[in-house]
């Protein structure tokens, strides 16, 4: 048999993990492999994150003009050629993928493998007709949508994240299993642009988890704009034409109930990458999902010389965290024995529906080590927010009583991609709720609504000294 090729880094899987692997490896060594069994250009570019905001920025087009009487505006009830909505979703979809491919094709051709890598042992991998030995072995192979076994039989009329943006035209009518953050994000999208959508979801809550006075406003505002069924898992068939789906559930009166769609999206959550790989013969320990065990702060896989970034190791799915675990993982691999821990941003998951919420931080379902004083604003009566016509939602704040110091939050409403931003900042600086109550606040900006429940927060962590009084965003404040 061939003696394998040999090389200091080998990363299974060019998706963002894997190229960010790659190119901090490159600062130590040239002496490495980039393995990708699919087609380039990255989850986020082609599938996930791009396309996805592509698809939403449409509908908040369509969704502005419908709501323009408010303002006084009144405008025709807009045209919406679907062909074009999903023409423009593809066309830049593709331009982020080109961008990614120029990287890829800017790599010296020895540092890539297209193939389907698998192990053979902890430091030899096979990738097709070649084997290669590595000094050390980055897992970067990504997630994939899981669909339950029950929906896996319809045929071209099953869509997944995969497949949605393939679409030439918008659909009749979709069935979106799944109200989490994919399932709402292109559930109201879909809908917003006129199609007639249904979303189910097995649980009794939609959107943010973790603090239940958000999620049940979360819920509400999202069921009054989408017609939801909670508790449900309904069953599908194809129809007898192959041209639609039919589902069947019953409503919480026991009653059956059957509707038809053109397709079924489902968005039932992501399984990460782990088939192909013959874990068995890499001798890593594995945990009750399957996924080796490793810790998080040098992402390496026990005592071995693999390490594991990104959404294959199941912690944090997200593109920053995994361009982050990516880096790390891809120097501490090139400089092993040699490595290191790395400080964790902190947590910070967004929701880009309308409204937008987020998670940021510590949670009071899980606080750790803090005692959580709560901080609180709506945003119903908020200047800005009611200026702009987006005044719905709310924002909780969490504070550790034992430092003052400000530690997480969610937010459900206007804006919050980037109020979300301050806060994660703010907590990875470590600032109490007095250094940033101490920092300006313009007027009149929905930021003032954080002000708001930054002060209601200094109450909360004095124990309730004083009574609480609505900010007046206008007046002196408190
Ligand atoms: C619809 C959708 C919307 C999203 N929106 C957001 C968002 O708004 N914000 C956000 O932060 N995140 C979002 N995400 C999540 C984000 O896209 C992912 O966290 C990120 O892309 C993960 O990157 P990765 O490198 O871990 O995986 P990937 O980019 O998937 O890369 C993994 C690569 O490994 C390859 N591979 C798999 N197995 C093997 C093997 N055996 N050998 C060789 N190669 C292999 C795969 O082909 C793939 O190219 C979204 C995801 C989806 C699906």
């Amino acid at each position: 048999m061939a003696q394998p090729r040999s090389v200091d880094v080998a990363i299974i899987g060019a998706g963002t993990a894997g190229l960010a692997a790659h190119s901090s490896a490159r600062r130590h060594t040239d002496s490495i492999v980039l393995i990708e069994a699919g087609a380039h250009g990255t989850t986020c570019a082609r599938s996930g994150c791009m396309p996805s905001k592509l698809l939403i920025a449409a509908a908040e087009a369509c969704h502005a003009i419908g709501h323009a009487a408010e303002f006084g505006i009144v405008a025709e009830r807009p045209r919406i050629d679907g062909a074009a909505v999903m023409a423009r979703v593809r066309r830049l979809r593709d331009r982020f993928v080109g961008g990614v491919l120029r990287v890829v094709e800017q790599m010296p051709a020895a540092q890539r493998l297209d193939g389907a890598a698998r192990f053979l042992d902890g430091q030899t991998l096979q990738v097709g007709d070649q084997r290669l030995r590595a000094r050390a072995i980055v897992i970067a192979s990504g997630s994939q949508p899981f669909v339950p076994p029950a929906y896996r039989e319809l045929g071209t009329r099953l869509l997944t994240s995969d497949s949605v943006f393939e679409l030439e035209q918008l659909p009749g009518a979709l069935a979106v299993i799944g109200g989490g953050a994919i399932g709402l994000e292109l559930g109201q999208a879909f809908s917003r642009l006129g199609v007639r959508v249904r979303l189910f979801d097995r649980g009794d809550r939609l959107g943010p988890r973790g603090d239940a006075i958000v999620s049940q406003l979360a819920t509400e505002l999202f069921r009054s704009e989408l017609d939801c069924t909670l508790h449900t898992e309904p069953q599908a068939r194809l129809s007898d034409d192959g041209r639609s789906v039919e589902l069947e559930w019953s409503d919480g009166d026991g009653r059956a109930c059957r509707e038809r769609f053109d397709y079924l999206l489902v968005a039932a959550g992501r399984r990460p990458n782990l088939q192909q790989l013959d874990l068995a013969a890499s001798g890593l320990e594995l945990d009750p999902h399957g996924i080796p065990r490793h810790d998080p702060l040098t992402l390496r896989c026990g005592d071995s010389a693999i390490f594991i970034a990104g959404d294959v190791n199941g912690a944090r799915p997200l593109l920053h965290e995994a361009a982050d675990e990516g880096r790390f993982a891809g120097t501490n691999a090139a400089r092993y024995p040699d490595f290191q821990a790395h400080r964790r941003y902190t947590p910070l998951a967004i929701g880009f529906t309308d409204p937008q919420y987020a998670v940021i931080g510590v949670q009071p379902d899980a606080p750790g080590e803090h005692e959580l004083a709560i901080g609180e604003v709506s945003f119903a009566d908020q200047g800005r927010s009611r200026v702009l016509g987006r005044n719905r939602g709310i924002g909780r704040l969490y504070g550790c009583r034992a430092s003052g110091k400000l530690v997480g939050a969610q937010l459900l409403g206007p804006a919050a991609e980037h109020l979300a931003h301050l806060l994660a900042w703010s907590i990875q600086h470590q600032l109490s709720v007095e250094q940033i109550l101490a920092m300006p606040f313009y007027h009149p900006v929905i930021e003032e609504g954080l002000r708001t429940a930054l002060k209601d927060l200094r109450r909360a962590l004095r124990r309730g000294e004083g009574p609480r009084s609505d900010c007046i965003d206008c007046g002196p404040g408190d």
